[in-house]
């Protein structure tokens, strides 16, 4: 179906609030809605949002082309029958959560057979409207959870028009590696939904972004929140009409001292009582826990543990080394694994150049990833690593936090890290995706004092072998 694509008016903004109020109880109003289906024929049942959202626009300049979303989508027919997956004891399918056709092609495409646990977990809830918090580290395909809400929640309740510059769903990531992977996941699900995914992050071209937010309808926009309140202050993105609000690592949000500028947008969007709200954390702390009173209701509360990820699929050696002897070691260790797409880990930004410069000049193909690494050079690095074209990268935990590679079959931490969570972190970019991985820690004299707070955090015993 075609979408009427109109300008929005700048010149009158309104208040989301007081245009939804009388739409009722709109979590109620979404379940009633989610009976119209895209695409389907006859008359669209508005959506909690459309019917107050009209006038609150004012003169809309009409657009005569079609949405960029809608050349998007593949005509091939394509059936469901071609998607087979048997039903398995104590397994989810996607195919038993009734999602839209043209999400099941994406998945279908993608290769996902079952539901991970906190798929499994999070969607029967989610899919109804329900708020959820998910205590999840990467890796558990808690991105796929929450990215099917939005879609079937897009996909099965139909505005009768749409404005440019109003995004449907929102996501919020810290940084921008994570953010622009949210973006290609999304990209991927949604290649046959026509949903049209926006991914605005800094460091990049600031004017071609804030086409894609001005001059098309945006379904799903994934952002960090600095760059997103820049679009807010110039007006080229209004979120009054977000019904399902994302926001991942709120942990390292808070770590990040993005939490103000965070505030700031989920108090761009409708109330909490209308918008869903879906909030991902790898810990619940003090400060996580205020948040998620102040932005959800009676959420249904998912935990994947940590230790599922550390433990169940990676293998974990340390080995005691001297602190002279780590490079010789490293090479042993390398020469003895063999490891086929390989991320090492350092404290320091200048130990991270130095060991990718001698890695480099001693026959490997290395790559660096640190803070003093432009943006748009570490994404191409990334890129370059998971087209295999570079096996090993060498990282510190800020820039490493965006590494969603499959396939690494290695993690070695040349240092410790001083934060037990940083551990769990690096070691969860190996065992992804149900797959198997190795991590090594060359533990020297000068990281021995972190290991009593890591085996207190892991709750386990970490024990220490020579190489
Ligand atoms: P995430 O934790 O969201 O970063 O996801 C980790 C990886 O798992 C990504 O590469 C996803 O594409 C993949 N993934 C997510 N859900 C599934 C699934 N149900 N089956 C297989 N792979 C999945």
């Amino acid at each position: 179906m075609l979408k009427k694509l109109f300008k929005r008016d700048n010149s009158k903004k309104t208040d989301s609030r007081t245009s939804k109020t009388s739409s009722g109880n709109p979590k109620a109003a979404n379940a009633a809605a989610k009976t119209s289906v895209r695409g389907s024929k006859g008359k669209v049942a508005p959506t909690k949002n459309t019917n107050n959202a009209k006038p609150a626009h004012g003169k809309a300049a009409a657009k005569s082309t079609a949405p960029k979303s809608e050349s998007k989508v593949d005509v091939k027919p394509w059936k469901l029958e071609e998607f087979k997956v048997e039903p398995a004891e104590g397994k989810t399918r996607f195919h038993d959560l009734m999602l839209p056709e043209s999400v099941m092609r994406g998945i279908h495409e993608l290769g996902f057979e079952y539901c991970s646990p906190i798929q499994a977990e999070s969607l029967p809830a989610a899919l109804r409207g329900r708020d959820t918090i998910g205590q999840a580290q990467t890796g558990t395909g808690k991105t796929a959870a929450f990215l099917l809400t939005i879609f079937n929640r897009i996909l099965n309740v139909v505005p009768e028009e749409r404005f440019a510059s109003e995004p449907r769903a929102l996501v919020v990531a810290p940084t921008r590696e994570l953010a622009l992977q949210i973006g290609k996941d999304a990209e991927g699900l949604a290649k046959y939904t026509g949903l049209n995914v926006v991914t605005v992050v800094g460091g990049m071209n600031y004017e071609s972004q804030r086409q894609m937010l001005r001059d098309n309808v945006v379904d799903v926009l994934v952002a960090t929140p600095g760059r997103l309140i820049d679009f807010m202050r110039s007006q080229d993105v209004y979120l009054d009409q977000v019904e399902v609000l994302v926001l991942d690592e709120a942990d390292r949000m808070l770590d990040m001292g993005f939490i103000p500028d965070v505030k700031r947008i989920v108090r761009a969007t409708p109330t909490k009582d209308i918008r869903q709200t879906l909030l991902y954390s790898a810990t619940f702390n003090f400060d996580v826990r205020i948040l998620i009173d102040q932005w959800t209701t009676n959420p249904h509360k998912v935990v994947i543990e940590p230790e599922q990820i550390t433990t169940d699929r990676v293998d974990q050696k340390l080995y005691l080394v001297a602190e002279t002897d780590k490079y010789s070691i490293l090479e042993r260790v390398l020469a003895e694994e063999k490891p086929e797409r390989l991320i090492i880990f350092a404290n320091r930004r200048d130990l991270t150049r130095n060991l990718c410069d001698k890695l480099n000049k001693n026959g490997h193909s290395a790559a660096l990833l640190s803070g003093e690494v432009s943006q748009e050079k570490r994404i191409r690095t990334l890129e370059r690593f998971r087209e295999g074209r570079v096996n090993i990268m060498v990282a510190t935990d800020v820039a490493g936090r965006g590494i969603h590679v499959d396939g690494v079959s290695h993690v070695i931490n040349y240092t410790l890290p001083e934060d037990p969570e940083d551990y769990v972190h690096r070691i969860g970019r190996t065992g992804r995706a149900g797959a198997k991985g190795v991590s090594v820690c060359l533990v020297s004299e000068d990281d021995a004092f972190c290991l009593p707070d890591l085996e207190k955090y892991l709750g386990t015993k970490l024990e220490l072998t020579q190489p």
